[in-house]
């Protein structure tokens, strides 16, 4: 069957590779819709040593997807060949400390479709069955493809402990700061401003319900703080991963306040403390989504959460490498690509 691997730094290319038998307790997938990943984007792009590189990740990316099973492995029950799914990426060893009190993102144990095991770049897949959620129809494939990087979303708020009302500040207008503008806006909160550089993502930031779409180059916090009457935001969330998003969050924010990092930072940022003192500022990391991932299924499936604005345009597994190229070479030309594999 046809898949793309990753074949070094800027080297994405169409393979035969063979078709994925599954084992005891798994099943396969036939990937409908894989949406492409900025980490994966990031991997690609970086020219730091990677874990794919080194071949503790296998060559096929992807794990934002959804599919029909397509053969069953011994001993599973409860699906049928044919049935709509939307896979759960992460592969929690359900053992340790972090899996036994419900922290099932920091399990250390992870297996992973997409890094440790095949992606979703490719026509089929093998995943244990308990990564399969079902989807109720095959309406659903295309949208509930943005389960994972919505349940990531919705993750980072809890992490903010984000209440009702309360006025949020979002760095960065990707996929996921867009995602999180969604989920704020369903958990009821009050004003919501995003900056973003991009004319075109500040525009969507405002048609997809955000009160305030500002550019960075105009100072963020000076308009955060102008928009809130001088007080601040109560929560910011930095989905960008550089220092310039961050300080923008750290200025923007009310003295108790609460910062999350949501952004992949390549390099190391330096806070200052006294500032973290004074300010009484919380930062929280966030990483993957634990029960949020069923939840972000369901907000999808049941048109709770409209994701489908964010769904730019659909890829071949022939034409993905190619797209690869032009994602990093414009990060502004897309939001979320979504490859469909079978056509
Ligand atoms: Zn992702
Ligand atoms: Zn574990």
């Amino acid at each position: 069957m046809k898949a793309v691997a990753f074949a070094g730094p800027r080297k994405m290319e169409l393979r035969d590779i063979p078709e994925p038998q599954p084992a005891a307790g798994e099943v396969v997938v036939q990937v409908a819709y894989c949406g492409v990943c900025g980490s994966d984007l990031h991997e690609f792009a970086s020219d730091m040593p990677s874990m794919r590189a080194a071949g503790v990740f296998q060559p096929v990316m992807g794990h934002e997807f959804t599919g029909t099973i397509s053969a069953l492995g011994e001993g599973v029950n409860g699906f049928s060949i044919g049935d709509p799914v939307v896979v759960h990426p992460g592969g929690p060893c359900g053992e340790c400390y972090f899996c036994k009190s419900g922290a099932v993102n920091l399990c250390a144990e992870q297996t992973g479709t997409g890094y440790r095991e095949q992606g979703a770049y490719a026509e089929r897949v093998a995943v244990r069955a308990k990564q399969a959620l079902r989807l109720s129809d095959t309406s659903s494939l295309e949208r509930a493809a943005l389960t994972e990087p919505l349940g990531v979303a919705i993750h980072s708020l809890n992490r903010g402990v984000l209440r009702a009302g309360e006025t949020v500040f979002i760095a960065g207008g990707g996929p996921i700061g867009l995602l999180t503008l969604l989920a704020a806006k369903h958990k009821d909160a009050g004003k919501i401003v995003v900056s973003e550089p991009a004319a075109s993502r500040r525009e969507l930031s405002l048609r997809l319900g955000a009160h305030h779409a500002v550019d960075p180059a105009q100072v963020a916090s000076v308009q955060v703080r102008e928009i809130t009457g001088g007080l601040g935001c109560d929560l910011a969330v930095e989905c960008v991963g550089i220092a310039a998003t961050m300080d923008d969050c750290l200025a923007s924010t009310r003295r108790g306040g609460r910062i999350v990092v949501a952004g992949a930072f390549e390099h190391p940022y330096s806070v200052n403390l006294l500032n973290l003192l004074l300010q009484e500022h919380s930062i929280a990391g966030t990483f993957g989504y634990a029960s949020e991932f069923e939840e972000a299924r369901d907000l999808i499936v049941s048109g709770a959460i409209d994701v489908s604005p964010l769904i730019s345009r659909f890829v071949s597994l022939h034409d993905l490498p190619s797209a690869f190229e032009e994602l990093t070479a414009d990060r502004n030309r897309d939001q979320k690509v979504l490859v469909a594999p079978n056509g």
